[in-house]
């Protein structure tokens, strides 16, 4: 049983590297540890995709096309800025299974992988849990014998494509990773949605306690009205309308100060009456492969989080009969482990716009740190366009192991650019593109 690509983690990047695969002839398999695809943007409900702020585009097929299908079903709307990227992430997981199956990209959920299987300088296949090995060889082989006896021990694969976003396939094998000599850290989100709110009367509260539109914004689109607003404790030059109200909730102990440190909320598309979170902020530094930590983590989001929706039913008019709706499977982790590619990709590189001849992505999204110090936070608007290489997408050690997604080879600061969703996505077109062509000996290596 042989694969052209497998693709581990079926989130931003995974998914659009195994259809763009899958639609270009491989044969795909797709393998995912949850039990639905779309990673941080369902399983930790982070929306919006950001927009890449630029004239040119490539790699973009994939996200057009999920945006597409999902405004055929309600489930996208485009903001009169021109940002497309506003989607529903329970329609998303929906929308994404769809598009694997018209594209032919074998998908395997609840299913992580066990082993390796590599000689010195060349991945040769994975191996998953015998019960499951059994299960996937009588499905899709081409290699059980007459006897009905298993004659590979393991899935053979030509590429491998870690897109587990924290790069375990390449933690498996004990490569090197950058961040193993740099302390640098970003905070970790638990998003939550309520639902049961009067947005009408919550838009018109919120448009005219933030009057002079510092970060408030409310438009009626398709019929639904679509807002978001803002309050954290970094000043960034903004005066935030809803300082008071928050320093009402923490003089009358409804929250903590540290509850107040980020606060974000917008709108979904077709839930006419709920508000989705980009909070709260955990503020500790946690290293995300230390389990102990990553789990105090989520409890102290959900403390927090019932603390926030206390307070919002209280202060926030249009909230009086809310609810929290769903609060996110996984905390939203902006960065972890990062690759050693055959190309390290600087903020110097960004920053001067260096051109590289097989580009994956064009972006111009500003270098967004958060900080878990107050006033420390960062978003550095970028003056010209960037590239990413293909070749900080191939391991320094394998020719045929491959990372999309957050976790590529680059440094701390330029990470923090390209992070978001467009430029994941483009990553994982442009992966799958760039195989095909050398497959096709289209590059001539
Ligand atoms: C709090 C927060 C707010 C953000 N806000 C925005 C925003 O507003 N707009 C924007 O554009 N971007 C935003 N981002 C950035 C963006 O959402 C992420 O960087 C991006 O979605 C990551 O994509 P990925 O493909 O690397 O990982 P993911 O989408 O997380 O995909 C990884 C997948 O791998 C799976 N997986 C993990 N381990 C295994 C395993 N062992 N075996 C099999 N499968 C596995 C996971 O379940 C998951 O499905 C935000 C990020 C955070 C954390």
């Amino acid at each position: 049983m042989k694969f052209d690509i497998i693709v581990v983690g079926g989130g931003t990047a995974g998914c659009a590297c195994a259809y763009t695969g899958a639609k270009l002839g491989f044969k795909v398999l797709l393998i995912e540890k949850n039990s639905y695809l779309g990673g941080t943007m369902t399983s930790s409900l982070v929306m919006p995709a950001m927009n890449t702020k630029t004239k040119l585009s490539l790699n973009t097929d994939f996200y057009n096309e999920l945006m597409s299908r999902l405004h055929n079903i309600g489930g996208q709307v485009t903001y009169p800025d021109g940002n497309i990227g506003w989607f529903n992430p329970e329609l998303m997981k929906i929308v994404l299974d769809k598009m694997m199956t018209d594209a032919g990209v074998n998908v395997l959920f609840d299913t992580t992988v066990s082993e390796v299987i590599r000689n010195k300088d060349k991945i040769l296949g994975i191996g998953l849990n015998d019960k499951i090995m059994k299960y996937i060889k009588s499905t899709y082989t081409d290699n059980i014998n007459k006897e009905n006896e298993i004659l590979s021990e393991y899935i053979e694969t030509t590429h491998l494509v870690d897109a587990t976003a924290d790069a375990k396939i390449f933690k498996k094998i004990n490569l090197k990773f950058l961040n193993n000599s740099e302390k640098k850290y970003q905070p970790t989100n638990l998003r939550f949605i309520m639902s049961g709110i009067n947005l009408k009367e919550f838009s018109d509260w919120i448009m005219e306690l933030d009057k002079d539109r510092n970060v408030t914004t409310s438009y009626e689109i398709d019929g639904q009205i679509h807002l978001s607003t803002a309050y954290t404790w970094d000043k960034g030059g903004i005066k935030w309308a809803l300082h008071p109200v928050f320093k009402e909730g923490i003089e009358e102990g409804l929250i903590t100060e540290a509850d107040s440190n980020y606060f974000q909320l917008f709108t979904i598309p077709k839930m006419p009456s709920s508000v989705a979170f980009n909070c709260p902020r955990i503020l500790e530094p946690f290293d995300i492969n230390d389990k102990v930590a990553y789990s105090k983590a989520l409890k102290q989001g959900r403390e927090s989080i019932l603390r926030l929706s206390n307070f919002l039913r209280a202060k926030f008019k249009g909230f009086e009969n809310s609810y929290i709706s769903n609060i996110a499977n996984t905390l939203g982790v902006r960065v972890s482990n990062r690759i050693e590619g055959k190309y390290i990709y600087t903020i110097d590189d960004l920053k001067t716009g260096k051109k590289f001849e097989h580009p994956v992505l064009i972006s111009k999204y500003p270098v967004d740190i958060h900080s878990e110090d107050k006033d420390c936070s960062k978003l550095e608007t970028i003056e010209q366009e960037y590239m990413l290489p293909v070749e900080s997408l191939i391991s320094k050690d394998y020719d045929n192991l491959f990372a999309v997604g957050r976790c590529i080879s680059a440094d701390f600061e330029a990470q923090a650019a390209l992070r978001i969703i467009p430029s994941c996505f483009a990553m994982g077109e442009g992966l799958a593109k760039y195989l095909h062509c050398k497959d096709t000996k289209i590059l001539g290596h």
